[in-house]
């Protein structure tokens, strides 16, 4: 039997861009911890010879361009994480269009690639995204989360696991997009990483994906550059984000590169 692939996608924000971030009071300087975040992947990944798919917010792309070449360079897809992370079903539709097409844009030009694959800030999507993608040029979709409603959060609007076109998750969406949703536990039905990697640990993340792979379905995984730093302590952040974030979290990282999956990029499972 040939060796199960999984994907390790990164969600490139700063800390400030995260939803968690609102109601902070005070200031913490958000690049230097995503840079040192993002330089612990970037290395981990070289050492375990693994290639990734990096959702970038566009407007990190026009301030980095360094950080985009070292992506690129190493042989990782650059994907689109929108241009300021806004959440896109509180735009209307003109701003939900300027967000993705801006982004892939900006980031098409600092890349130098093109840029095809696209992952909505909290897996928020509102109406017609598919139709904007498409309009945008993008060819694939990461922004559902086909979990159990998690109130406050997201999940509970799609239930299918499985990859495929985008008409077969929203009717009349464009069948030119695909949808590769990120991975959930079979029947407990919540997300195998972000914050519930910290959580639950890295064994239930791992049993996630073996049971995935049994079913014939890749597992996305997606974690943030934030978590792999000792995170400053900032006043009206939720204390949740601070778990297990840092130190913890890396081990983490390297206990799922370590496992017996592939690690490959989203655009690759396309072409399976
Ligand atoms: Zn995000």
């Amino acid at each position: 039997m040939s060796q199960a692939t999984a994907v390790l996608s990164v969600d490139c924000e700063w800390f400030q861009h995260t939803p968690a971030y609102r109601g902070a009071r005070g200031s913490v300087d958000s690049s230097a911890v995503g840079t040192e975040g993002m330089s612990f992947l970037l290395d981990a990944f070289e050492s375990g010879d693994v290639t990734s798919t990096v959702f970038v917010v566009g407007e990190i792309a026009k301030t980095h361009p360094g950080l985009i070449e070292r992506i690129v360079s190493a042989g990782h897809e650059v994907g689109s994480h929108t241009q300021t992370h806004a959440h896109l079903d509180e735009l209307s539709s003109d701003d939900h269009h300027r967000e993705v097409e801006r982004a892939r844009e900006t980031l098409s030009a600092v890349a130098g690639t093109d840029v095809i694959g696209f992952r909505a800030p909290s897996f928020a999507i509102g109406d017609g995204h598919f139709r904007t993608l498409d309009r945008a040029g993008y060819t694939y979709d990461s922004s559902i989360a086909p979990c159990r409603s998690i109130p406050g959060w997201y999940g509970g609007s799609h239930r299918r696991v499985r990859p495929g076109p985008a008409s077969v998750f929203t009717e009349g969406a464009p069948s030119s997009i695909t949808e590769l949703p990120i991975a959930v536990m079979p029947g407990l039905s919540l997300p195998l990483t972000g914050t519930w990697i910290r959580f639950f640990g890295v064994r239930y993340t791992l049993y996630g994906m073996r049971l995935l792979a049994r079913r014939g379905i890749t597992p996305v995984l997606y974690v943030h550059p934030w978590e792999l730093v000792d995170l400053p302590a900032v006043e009206g952040v939720p204390r949740r984000v601070y778990v297990r974030t840092g130190s913890w979290m890396r081990r983490a990282v390297t206990r799922l590169l370590e496992s017996r999956f592939s690690f490959v990029s989203m655009h690759s499972l396309l072409d399976d």
